[in-house]
């Protein structure tokens, strides 16, 4: 992995040129728009001029972000003229989406910010922090390291992005430091009771109807450390679903009193299979184990998009689990 840049060094390309691209990856969740957003506002505070992408726009679930609605659909977006690209939350090159890279390529300089184990740092300046429980969180150190302003679509961007990343601030990768910085969040204005309800009690009820069809294919390994379940093209247009109707729901069986590990497997439109994987154990390494079929991610959250059919990719991915697991 390339050298981190430091904050200072970031802080210079940010001043110097006028024009930015804030990106993130493929279906993007809560970090990855909180992020963006956040990043991008403060640039706008500095004067600068910034285009908000993501190869698959804003999902529906955080349309309640202030500032959501600057958020452009890359494939739709005309003449981005930008400096500086600066990709967020996103661990490989790829995952920014092709229509995203075909957007920012006329870019001077690619600035690269995550908290994946797995990123390579494909940036011209990177910083990759994986202790950071959310790339949300490396914004606000960076911001506040800079002395760049915090604006209140800032401040909740934020705050979404970690919360969002850390399942409201209970996953072990949560710091004193997370906590300090939501504390700061809370000083500076954000109303926590609001921005929770909005962020977890605003669901659809076709989402309920998804976790009725998912259960009906739940499995359990005999030593029931192995849980999986799957969802099917059919499903997703009979209860009429959006990409984004997905978020969260394997958090259901990662929960399991015993459960190691947690699997969600997904057709996707092309004949891809979008595996979601959550591990409750750090010697079985998810994104060590998602790499060996082109994944990545976290060591107890990661994914892989792979080849289908489901039933090859659900045994393949299974096979290596077991294997793991065994030698516990
Ligand atoms: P998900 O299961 O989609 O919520 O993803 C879990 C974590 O793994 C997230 O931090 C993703 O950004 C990352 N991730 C998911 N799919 C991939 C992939 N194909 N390559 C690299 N990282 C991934
Ligand atoms: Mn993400
Ligand atoms: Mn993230």
């Amino acid at each position: 992995m390339s050298k981190n840049a430091s904050f200072e060094e970031i802080g210079e390309v940010l001043r110097q040129y006028d024009s930015f691209a804030v990106v993130s990856h493929v279906r993007p969740d809560g970090d990855a728009i909180g992020s963006i957003l956040a990043l991008g506002h403060a640039l706008e505070g500095l004067g600068k001029k910034v285009r908000y992408l993501n190869e698959d726009g804003c999902p529906e679930s955080l349309e309640f972000l202030p500032g959501s609605e600057l958020v452009e659909v890359s494939s739709e977006a005309k003449d981005v003229e930008i400096e500086v690209a600066i990709t967020l939350d996103t661990a490989a090159h790829t995952r920014v989406g092709e229509s995203s890279l075909a957007a920012i390529s006329g870019a001077k300089v690619l600035i690269n910010i995550d908290h994946h184990i797995s990123n390579p740092g494909y940036g011209d300046l990177n910083l990759i922090d994986d202790k950071s429980p959310a790339t949300g969180q490396i914004i606000y150190d960076l911001l506040t390291a800079l002395d760049l302003p915090i604006s209140e679509i800032s401040r909740d961007s934020i705050y979404v992005a970690v919360s969002t990343d850390t399942g409201s601030f209970q996953y072990p990768g949560t710091t004193q430091r997370t906590y300090e910085m939501a504390a700061d969040l809370v000083a500076r204005g954000l109303n926590v009771g609001e921005i929770n309800s909005l962020t977890y009690d605003s669901q659809p009820y076709r989402k309920v109807e998804l976790l009725r069809s998912l259960l009906n294919t739940l499995e359990r390994s005999v030593d029931e450390k192995l849980v999986w379940w799957e969802l099917h093209n059919e499903t997703k247009e009979r209860l009429g679903l959006i990409d984004d109707d997905t978020e969260g729901m394997i958090d259901f069986i990662r929960s399991v009193k015993g459960v190691v590990v947690a699997v969600f497997f997904e057709e996707l439109d092309g004949g891809k299979i979008r595996v979601s994987m959550r591990s409750k154990d750090r010697r079985v390494n998810a994104s060590e184990i998602c790499g060996i079929f082109g994944g990545g991610g976290h060591a107890l959250a990661a994914g892989i998009r792979m080849p289908g059919p489901i039933e090859d990719a659900r045994e393949k991915v299974l096979a290596e689990l077991r294997k793991t697991i065994e030698q516990l």
